[in-house]
């Protein structure tokens, strides 16, 4: 991609802007709060651009598609113009915008004392891939963290990144999904509260701060190019960077030319685990969790034609006894369906077992609400899609899946609900049940998946009990 640049010439240039602009491109729209001085910038070459769209390539989200552009009359230049559909949701990249880029002198993090103030300590395996990860940051290369749900892998990040930032290097964490981003914003602000953080997502209020460490949805990266010496991508498995070209594009622009990159993942695919097999990606294994107890097996149980049962009012036999059984002790528990119709209308069902029940899915609005009221015991259990597969961790957790044999329910997506059961020290056990109409190769995998790891764990002694 031509950078269109002029030379630079001796100017008091705007240290605003360089702010604003380093490892960024962006279309002028973006730059509303520099537009007088601009200009300026450009022909004393401390700004140069690049076209936001040439010979069928958006060079601002990589889409080469040629159903995903459109044409309008364009007011700008006064054609028809071409534009990218794809990235749409962030403003209109035409064949006439250009995107800007900051090529004036390199912007310099001052460290002015230790930036990690993290006290926790480390488990000696999560300090091994502690180690894997500072030598990744120091010789700039790539590492796959395989570490099983509950491993505690974001502490196992924190001695890796205050590396980069102890060197002047800038730091950015994407994770495809919003919650995860939330729920990691706080943590790295607790551990390095020296240091300039953004967190950036849909709407995010801090989307026009710097950052030398950047919390971003993989979607909001689209806006970077050349800006990061580290860059960490947590659930790499997870939809929607899995299977969305573009979302690895973005990440790959963002870095710079010499960097790290740190993938994370507790179910890598199986292009991943194939590439640590072949010895051409290195990996930190990490087997076992955090309080070194084994992960509860699946328990696979044939709940017959349960779409039928449903159809005349009436919930499965096994389901309802492994629901009565959890009312009874007062386990919290997280009931996963294949998809949000057959959960609203079996609702009514399950309310009759207790009317506390409720359910969530991505667009509930009171989504969080409903989690944090079951996590204080105030509903006895939630009935879900798979948006609750991920990032949710409550102390004696149970959890089951109904029609587990659905192609929804993927091997990554049956281990991360696994992952929600006994993930506390002081209960780390607990029943996860997937209920089915015939068995799948899919669950067959993700008991044998967790399985293989207690192996590993018991094998390199990890486990206690
Ligand atoms: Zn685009
Ligand atoms: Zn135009």
């Amino acid at each position: 991609m031509k950078i269109h640049l002029k030379p630079l010439i001796p100017f008091s240039f705007s240290t605003e802007l360089q702010i604003y602009l380093t490892g960024r491109a962006l279309p002028y729209d973006e730059l509303t709060d520099f537009h007088p001085i601009l200009e300026k910038h450009i022909t004393s070459g401390y700004v140069g651009w690049m076209d936001g769209l040439s010979q069928g390539t958006c060079h601002r989200c990589g889409n080469t598609e040629s159903h995903l552009f459109g044409e309008m009359p364009c007011s700008r230049c006064g054609k028809t113009c071409t534009y990218c559909r794809k990235c749409i949701m962030m403003g209109r990249v035409n064949a006439c915008s250009r995107l800007h880029v900051w090529t004036g002198p390199h912007l310099e993090y001052l460290l002015k004392e230790e930036p990690l103030k993290w006290s926790g300590k480390l488990s000696p395996q999560q300090a091994e891939a502690s180690r894997k990860a500072i030598e990744a940051v120091k010789t700039h290369s790539i590492l796959l963290i395989w570490a099983v749900c509950g491993a505690g892998k974001t502490e196992i990040l924190f001695e890796a990144i205050a590396e980069a930032i102890h060197t002047g290097k800038r730091v950015c964490l994407a994770a495809p999904r919003t919650d995860v981003v939330l729920e990691l914003g706080p943590r790295l602000k607790a551990a390095f509260p020296g240091i300039e953080i953004a967190v950036l997502y849909g709407g995010s209020e801090d989307r026009h701060h710097h950052g030398q460490l950047v919390i971003s949805t993989t979607h909001q990266l689209y806006r970077y190019r050349d800006a990061f010496d580290l860059m960490i991508i947590d659930e790499v498995d997870a939809f929607p960077f899995s299977g969305d070209p573009s979302l690895e594009y973005a990440a790959q622009k963002s870095r710079r030319e010499t960097s790290s990159l740190i993938y994370l993942t507790a179910t890598p695919s199986s292009e991943f685990k194939a590439r640590v097999k072949k010895g051409v990606l290195d990996a930190a294994i990490i087997p076992a969790r955090y309080h070194r107890h084994s992960i509860p097996v699946p328990e696979l149980s044939w709940c017959g034609n349960w779409e039928k049962s449903f159809a005349k009012k009436t919930i499965p036999k096994a389901v309802s006894k492994w629901l009565a059984e959890r009312l009874q002790f007062s386990t919290p528990f997280l009931l996963f369906f294949p998809n949000i119709k057959i959960m609203e209308e079996a609702l009514p069902l399950f309310q009759r077992l207790h009317p506390d029940i409720q359910y969530v899915h991505a667009e509930d609005p009171n989504r969080k609400e409903k989690v944090q009221s079951l996590r204080e015991n105030k509903v006895p259990g939630l009935l879900t899609t798979t948006i609750l597969e991920r990032g949710v961790t409550i102390p004696r957790l149970e959890a089951a899946v109904l029609g587990t044999e659905k192609p929804i329910f993927t091997e990554s997506a049956l281990v991360q609900i696994a992952g929600r059961v006994g993930r506390s020290a002081d209960h780390p056990t607990g029943n996860i049940s997937f209920f089915h109409y015939g068995k799948t190769e899919e669950m067959l995998d993700a008991v044998s998946h967790i399985k293989q790891m207690n192996a590993e764990a018991k094998r390199r002694d990890l486990i206690v009990e």
